[in-house]
């Protein structure tokens, strides 16, 4: 799917709003991390020097349709009027009066930023009446919010549908998250290795099975390799098991066999007796895992194995950690993972979520090709479905 470029888009004296994903963690009133506002930075440069107004959306959190001043973007708008060197102009209530009222009084030094999308209940709902307010006065709209193109949300779907299709655009992050997750899954240099891991097989089923149309070798991690272990026959003691999807491993197995793909599973493991933090790991030399014991990382074997194929591929990509990262005494597998995708000469793209974290606690995310800042979004685009927000900005 070709998108709108902005810089395809006439935006020279115009009114422009821009769907951002500003969804930043923040602690008593602060940022703890700015990634997400550092990346959106491009892209408002790029309108600021061009457009007559700019205003900036973003939903933060999950307030569920309602004002809570714990999710409010103030602190956002802030930092972004630091970062930028001009003055916000933060709007918290822009349903009651029509947003274009202050269009007039915007000056070149400033930006308007507004509160919350989904402190209305419209956001999720994709309430055409409440984006058809949004619009209101509006020329163009831009979405650079990757890590929620795949909801339907109004901001994302009825406030682009609010202009004609040729005066909407997809931003810079938009551009790169696309370009490299669909470039990956379509020409991936071979030996193209994916690395699976996280919690549930029934979660990553369909990546998987679309993976496999185009990758050589599927390593599997996380506590889903204990559900692959189990249905190879292998005792897997206490570890966690999705028992009941045992014929969505039977799917992938006989997919590989089709498509002469390779799949890898731990042959050791750190381990534990029970599921808490700070629990000493246990190592199990060992495919099997004897009872009373549960998987809870990839063991020393299994990382030279991973390792071995990882530094021997044209192109990697990975998903989910290989175990329970957060705790230190089980973050080794994962690590390992992020180390040798760094160092491979490898196109190496880290899709999402909780491998990111990996790879930013590891301190090699720059050393990586690509690191996707949409979690559900780069998984729903790997799995070859049409995501929502990508589709209303098609050429
Ligand atoms: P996901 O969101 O599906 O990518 O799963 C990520 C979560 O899976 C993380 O919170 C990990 O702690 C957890 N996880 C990874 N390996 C294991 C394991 N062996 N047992 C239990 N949880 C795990």
């Amino acid at each position: 799917m070709q998108l709108r470029k902005i810089e395809d888009l006439d935006v020279q004296g115009k009114k422009v709003f821009v769907r951002l994903d500003l969804n930043v963690p923040i602690k008593n009133g602060k940022i703890t991390d700015d990634t997400r506002i550092q990346a959106a930075l491009p892209t408002i440069r790029y309108l600021c020097e061009r457009a007559k107004v700019v205003v900036l959306a973003s939903h933060l959190g999950r307030p569920d349709g309602a004002p809570d001043p714990k999710y409010s973007l103030e602190p956002v708008g802030n930092a972004l009027a630091e970062l930028l060197s001009k003055e916000v102009i933060f709007v918290e209530n822009y349903t009651d009066e029509p947003l274009e009222q202050i269009f007039p009084h915007v000056t070149p030094q400033q930006f308007v930023l507004l509160e919350n999308l989904r402190f209305h209940p419209g956001e999720k709902k994709n309430d055409p009446e409440f984006a058809r307010k949004l619009m209101q006065g509006f020329d163009c709209y831009v979405d650079d919010a990757f890590g929620t193109a795949h909801r339907a949300d109004a901001s994302v779907v009825g406030c682009a549908e609010a202009v004609r299709p040729e005066k909407r655009a997809a931003g810079f992050v938009m551009q790169k998250e696309t370009t490299m997750l669909a470039g990956l899954l379509k020409h991936p240099k071979p030996p193209f290795t994916v690395v699976i891991g996280g919690s549930k097989v029934s979660d990553k089923i369909g990546v998987i099975l679309s993976l496999m149309q185009t990758s050589n070798n599927v390593l599997i991690g996380g506590a889903m390799a204990y559900t692959f272990l189990k249905y190879k026959g292998f005792s897997i003691g206490s570890s966690r098991c999705e028992d009941d999807r045992m014929s969505l491993v039977e799917a992938i197995y006989r997919n590989a066999e089709q498509r002469k793909v390779r799949i890898e599973l731990p042959c050791d493991h750190l381990c534990a007796s029970e599921f808490v933090e700070g629990t000493a790991a246990i190592p199990v030399m060992d495919t099997a895992i004897p009872s009373g014991l549960m998987g809870l990382d990839i063991g020393p074997k299994t990382i030279e194995k991973y390792r071995t194929i990882i530094m021997g591929s044209g192109s990697v990509l990975w998903n989910g950690p290989m175990g329970v990262f957060e705790w230190k005494e089980f973050a080794a597998g994962s690590m390992a993972i992020a180390n040798a995708m760094a160092e491979s000469q490898a196109q190496t793209v880290v899709g999402g979520g909780d491998s990111v974290a990996a790879v930013n606690a590891a301190g090699v995310a720059s050393k990586m090709t690509h690191v996707s800042t949409g979690g559900g979004a780069s998984l729903e685009l790997l799995e070859g479905k049409i995501l929502p927000g990508l589709k209303v900005l098609a050429i």
